[in-house]
């Protein structure tokens, strides 16, 4: 196959367990559908933010690598994601990607599934946090500041599931029914089933960068959400896993008994509370007492519901940033998805991937480029200048383009 991929020159391979080089090659993914719009503006503002931040010392050297329809064109028609695309995401660790197009039909279920399962990235990880004068619907939306780690790689998402009436759902009902003594599938004739392994080694991983996170931040607390009242063997494994990961591993006291616990902080001596709370509780408590939540460490279905709830009560699914990562790799990433009946037109917002690079800033250390980006998405909000999608929710707003809200920010740094 021909490769199209042009290693930049100059640059340096980030390599897991080194330091980092100071003119790293982040491989990049510019996605489709209004992934033409908003990456280019993404790269400009973070070169922007790192140039102010270090005075040409760092700079990052983008190499553009190919998935989605881009690929298809480049590849052929059914190159989805080329095997080079893998490799260069594997070779340089960290990358960024703008949203792709899920394909209808052919052999790939997502390629975000996809990249999450071949890379191992176990952890979804997603901050929320307010921008002052975003568009909410909530009276204090500036009360929620939380960073959502949810596990990416089991539970019902791993797609071990079975279509009703297929061979497969009547051989794993004849066995539930017949070897395990199972009578209480309801409707076994016209059931669909699916399997939900959640196991201790997959919720260590998780709990154990959720807690560390907590630890170098410096956050109050990480709450484990689960549904382990009803789903004991699965959700009620997690539940406990992570309670007894946070006293093995990290020394946690039990607060009254238990099963609350505490770490204390050796960095600022602030202690860390460790508490758990069921689902459909968490989602009362998020609109009710968001302040009372931090760090969340979650399983794979209930993160899903819990990230778009808590993006959306910060007035933020358009500016919700998100990243998959490894022990090894790191990608981050745009949350939402290809808006196909924009693309091409400089209209959206590109708040959600350049906040994605921002994090990805953090991620290799660069905190000062990282504080800038915030600082200037948060002077070009203040003043009003925003992209349609918050113009048409504010007061007194001035709307400008997806390249427009770069310059804005740029002008700000
Ligand atoms: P979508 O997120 O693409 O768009 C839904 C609506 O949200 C848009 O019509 C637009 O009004 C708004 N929107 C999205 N991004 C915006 C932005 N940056 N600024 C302003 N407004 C924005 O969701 P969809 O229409 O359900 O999906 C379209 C395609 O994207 C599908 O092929 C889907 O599979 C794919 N998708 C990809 C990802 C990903 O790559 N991470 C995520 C979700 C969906």
């Amino acid at each position: 196959m021909t490769s199209h991929i042009k290693v930049p020159q100059g640059g340096s391979k980030i390599v897991p367990g080194q330091a980092i080089p100071d003119n790293p090659i982040i491989p990049f993914i510019e996605g489709d559908g209004i992934g033409i719009d908003i990456t280019p503006v993404m790269i400009k503002v973070i070169d922007a933010a790192v140039e102010k931040a270090y005075g040409g010392q760092k700079k990052i050297h983008w190499m553009e690598v190919y998935a989605g329809e881009k690929s298809t064109r480049l590849y052929g028609s059914d190159e989805w994601l080329p095997k080079e695309t893998f490799d260069a995401l594997k070779e340089y660790s960290v990358s960024i990607k703008g949203p792709m197009t899920t394909p209808v039909g052919g052999g790939i279920r997502s390629l975000n599934v996809a990249l999450r399962q071949e890379l191992d990235l176990y952890q979804c990880v997603r901050p929320v946090q307010y921008f002052k004068g975003v568009p909410s619907p909530l009276k204090h939306p500036e009360l929620t500041n939380m960073v959502i780690f949810r596990e990416n790689t089991e539970d019902i998402y791993a797609g071990i599931e079975w279509a009703v009436g297929s061979e497969g759902v009547k051989k794993l009902t004849k066995f539930l029914q017949e070897e395990m003594g199972v009578k209480k599938i309801r409707f076994p004739e016209s059931s669909g089933i699916g399997i939900k392994p959640i196991s201790v080694e997959g919720t260590s991983r998780l709990v154990r960068a959720a807690i560390k996170y907590a630890l170098d931040n410096d956050r109050k607390s990480v709450t484990i959400v689960h549904k382990g009242n009803i789903m004991k063997f699965t959700e009620g494994l997690f539940r406990d896993t992570a309670y007894q990961l946070a006293q093995k591993e990290f020394g946690a006291e039990l607060i009254d008994g238990g099963p609350w616990c505490k770490i204390r902080n050796p960095k600022s001596g602030r202690e860390i509370i460790i508490k758990d709370s069921i689902a459909d509780a968490f989602l009362q408590q998020i609109l009710l007492r968001p302040a009372e939540y931090d760090v969340i460490a979650t399983t794979n279905l209930n993160g899903d519901y819990i990230s778009d709830a808590l993006a959306a009560q910060v007035g933020g699914i358009g500016i919700a940033p998100g990243a998959n990562i490894s022990d090894q790799y790191a990608c981050f990433e745009a949350t939402h998805g290809t808006a196909p009946k924009y693309a091409g037109l400089d209209k959206v917002n590109p708040g959600s991937l350049i906040l994605s690079a921002e994090m990805m800033l953090r991620h290799l250390g660069w905190v000062e480029a990282a504080n800038l980006v915030i600082k200037s998405m948060e002077a070009a909000i203040g003043d009003k200048q925003v992209t349609y999608d918050f113009a048409r929710l504010m007061d007194g707003a001035n709307e400008l383009s997806c390249s427009e809200f770069g310059d804005a920010m740029i002008a700000r740094i």
